[in-house]
């Protein structure tokens, strides 16, 4: 597993947890959203009512489902968490919906994947607070009308632009998350490694959040592997040799790269001589999954100049050779 690009498994996600800010005022960064959000909070609470429902879209890593979890803490509301995924027929959403309480913040990740159906009743629950359960089947079904209590749907996306613009049009606020920049994920390091109980040195934090590519969870995984490192081998507080030790052993570059990323590169530039080449065959040829390098990868690649999209393909750019310490063949050479 590259210790950048991989999605979490469970264990990493009870790691994660530990570390998670549980008010907005602890919620490093995103002052923008963070403003936004707590006006739309305050003046909720100001009128005993539950907020409009939010949309929280932008990468992953950045916090979604953290905003989540202190959206019901400040609200002091209770909170149900399902994903799009999770949710595959309508009933399923019906069972969920049903159930919630008064004032309850029902956690939608990923909501660009809900099944059709699903995304139907949601629209309806958002809008009336009403689901049609129907009962029975062929010709004795029947629709039977439910009220539901007022709650806030809370939906989490990669891409706002993925979601069918009848459900996007019925959030009342949608907060964009953004890269995280280095001193704000300085600061996250530090936080982290109070709340982790080990001493971190201020530059070997700045490295740290320097190699994670703008992510709080990714500057929290790194923090974790140098940690192991200076458990074992070194003297048990985080310096920078403790730092910079680790991320060689873990292949993690100056730029944050991982091992996957530098594959996709390498197969960029060496089998497809720098492209143009489609996404699904980069994905191929470096053994992954399509979504995986479209999602976790490609994004950063992007960002940093070292991959460039264009209508044919994914070509290289001056950059990304330069990155590999190769020669840029000369395009009027060809
Ligand atoms: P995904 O959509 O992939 O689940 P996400 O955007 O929901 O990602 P979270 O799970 O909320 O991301 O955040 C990942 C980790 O990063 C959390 O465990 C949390 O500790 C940390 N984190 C995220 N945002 C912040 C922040 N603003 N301040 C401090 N830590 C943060």
């Amino acid at each position: 597993r590259s210790l950048t690009s991989a999605e979490s498994s469970a264990i990493e996600r009870a790691a994660e947890a530990a570390l998670r800010p549980r008010r907005l005022e602890e919620f490093v960064g995103q002052g923008v959203v963070r403003e936004q959000l707590s006006l739309v909070l305050d003046a909720a609470s100001a009128r005993g009512r539950a907020p409009e429902h939010v949309l929280l879209s932008g990468p992953p890593g950045l916090g979604k489902t953290t905003l989540a979890m202190i959206i019901a803490a400040e609200l002091n509301a209770p909170l149900r968490i399902t994903s799009g995924p999770a949710v595959q027929h309508a009933g399923d959403l019906a069972a969920i919906l049903s159930s919630l309480e008064e004032g309850e913040v029902l956690f939608i990740d990923e909501i660009h994947r809900l099944a059709r159906p699903a995304e139907e009743m949601l629209y309806m629950a958002m809008e009336d607070f009403r689901v049609d359960v129907v009962v029975g089947k062929g010709v004795g079904a029947t629709s039977i009308p439910l009220e539901l209590p007022p709650f806030t749907a809370v939906g989490a996306t990669t891409r706002a632009g993925l979601l069918p613009s009848p459900l996007r049009d019925r959030f009342g606020f949608t907060g964009h998350l953004d890269y995280y920049r280095p001193d704000e994920l300085l600061t996250v390091v530090l936080r982290s490694g109070q709340r982790l109980g080990v001493e971190v040195d201020h530059e070997a934090a700045a490295e740290i959040a320097s190699r994670s590519r703008g992510t709080p969870r990714i500057a929290n995984r790194l923090l974790r592997r140098v940690r192991d490192w200076s458990e074992v081998r070194g003297s048990g507080r985080i310096d920078l040799e403790a730092a910079r030790a680790a991320l060689v052993v873990y292949e993690v570059d100056e730029r944050g790269l991982d091992r996957l990323d530098r594959a996709v590169l390498r197969a960029l530039c060496e089998r497809f001589a720098g492209g143009p080449v489609g996404l699904s065959t980069l994905a191929v040829a470096v053994g992954e999954e399509t979504e995986t390098v479209e999602t976790m990868v490609e994004p950063f690649l992007v960002r940093e100049g070292l991959i460039s999209r264009t209508p044919r393909g994914r070509v290289a750019t001056p950059a990304t050779w330069a990155h590999l310490g190769e020669e840029s063949p000369d395009p009027s050479a060809g």
